[in-house]
């Protein structure tokens, strides 16, 4: 059954067939009303998701897009900028702001576990003369499966003075972030997450500060030039050539996110990760993230046995009960798979993708019970299906 499968990665995440028959429509004018319509739309309810009332803008692009277009248009090259990294994403987004010519000072936290918030205090509390133009961070770190404290992070940014860059490509929606509470100058999301939608297009929100240094901003930009998206966006249109199908099935994402409601949707995001740990502890494997405090609601990084590592796991769930696990990134490549539970994702996938693991494992001749993991992750669930009734 070569068709079916279950996707159990943290993107490109499963799809609701109403999200893909929307862009299946025919093309329209992209200057024309009934585009204005769907834009007018999709910004309202990213707003809503994002939680501001600023600036939303949607990129022709994936999250790294979304990533470039926070760097290139909020600094300059010889800007001094603290990259805070827990993971392969956080190192990426350092690359590129040296790419464009930051003066890039970065921080590098454990695999596993969040930023610390005193070397990160310390750090700003040495820049006396305030050279730091901008802080970048992971929301949620998806190569190790962690949640960073946004609050606690924005608070010693504030206090110092620098803008703060965020990724929640993986985070957005799935995870409670409030844009304008916390202050943060530019969020980064992307639609294959959290959205329910296909790979291709990813959201910037930029704070009036934000906006105010894209006007003096001179790192290099065509494309994603926002002052550009901000003036089109007045008359909701996009300065190029909109990807249309993408915006219908990104309005229809964007509907059934709001019809479940976002507490709704975070509550299920939090029971598919206890469920996850549970299942995966109960079968005998050990979790990268420690601590449940910090750990990821839309990924979980597990360790494999050591006698067999990650890779026959996932094979053998693909060509065996087409279940579809993340491999681990870099560092974690040859000790670690990830089970995904992000966006079109239910109890029934998880408990689908724990009772296979389980099997697999077995087969592998790893000694534990196959159904060790389904019962834990059945009563995780109940559990707080029960709690919440
Ligand atoms: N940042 C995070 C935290 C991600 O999880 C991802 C993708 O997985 C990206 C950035 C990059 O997004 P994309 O692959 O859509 O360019």
């Amino acid at each position: 059954m070569d068709e079916k499968q279950l996707l159990m990665i943290p993107g490109p995440t499963p799809c609701p067939a109403s999200v893909l028959l929307a862009h299946a429509r025919p093309m329209i004018n992209h200057r024309g009303p009934q585009f204005k319509a769907v834009h007018a739309e999709v910004t309202e309810n990213l707003q809503k998701v994002y939680r501001t009332t600023g600036d939303v803008f949607v990129l022709t692009a994936s999250g790294t897009g979304a990533m470039e277009a926070a760097l290139v248009n909020t600094l300059s090259p010889g800007d001094k900028v603290l990259a805070l990294s827990i993971g392969n994403f956080g190192n990426r987004w350092a690359k590129m702001a040296k790419v464009f010519g930051a003066e890039v000072d970065k921080l590098d936290f454990p695999l596993g576990t969040a930023v610390d918030l005193a070397s990160v205090r310390e750090k700003l509390s040495t820049d006396a003369d305030k050279t730091i133009k901008a802080v970048l961070v992971q929301f949620n770190e998806t190569s190790t499966g962690v949640v960073n404290p946004m609050p606690a992070i924005a608070a010693a940014v504030h206090e110092h003075g620098a803008m703060l860059l965020v990724d929640a490509v993986s985070g957005l929606a799935a995870i409670d972030l409030d844009t304008d509470r916390l202050g943060l100058d530019v969020v980064c999301a992307g639609s294959q997450k959290a959205f329910m939608c296909p790979p291709g297009l990813s959201f910037v929100a930029f704070s009036k500060r934000a906006m105010a240094a894209a006007q003096v901003a001179k790192m290099p930009k065509f494309y994603f030039d926002i002052l550009k998206a901000q003036e089109f966006a007045e008359k909701h249109e996009t300065p190029w050539t909109p990807a249309i199908p993408q915006f219908y099935g990104l309005q229809q994402g964007l509907r059934l996110m709001l019809q479940e409601g976002l507490p709704a949707f975070q509550a299920r995001h939090l029971r598919l990760r206890d469920a996850a740990r549970a299942g995966a502890t109960a079968l005998g494997l050990r979790l990268l993230v420690d601590d449940p405090a910090i750990a990821s609601p839309v990924i979980t990084a597990i360790y494999a046995p050591e006698a067999i590592g990650p890779d026959p796991i996932r094979k053998l769930a693909l060509t065996k009960y087409g279940v579809v696990y993340a491999t681990g990134q870099d560092a974690l490549k040859a000790s670690v798979f990830r089970i995904g539970h992000l966006g079109f994702v239910d109890d029934a996938d998880m408990l689908a993708a724990l009772g296979v693991l389980g099997n697999v494992l077995v087969e592998l001749g790893f000694p534990c019970d196959p159904s060790a993991g389904i019962v834990a992750a059945q009563q995780t669930i109940a559990r707080a299906l029960n709690a919440q009734a």
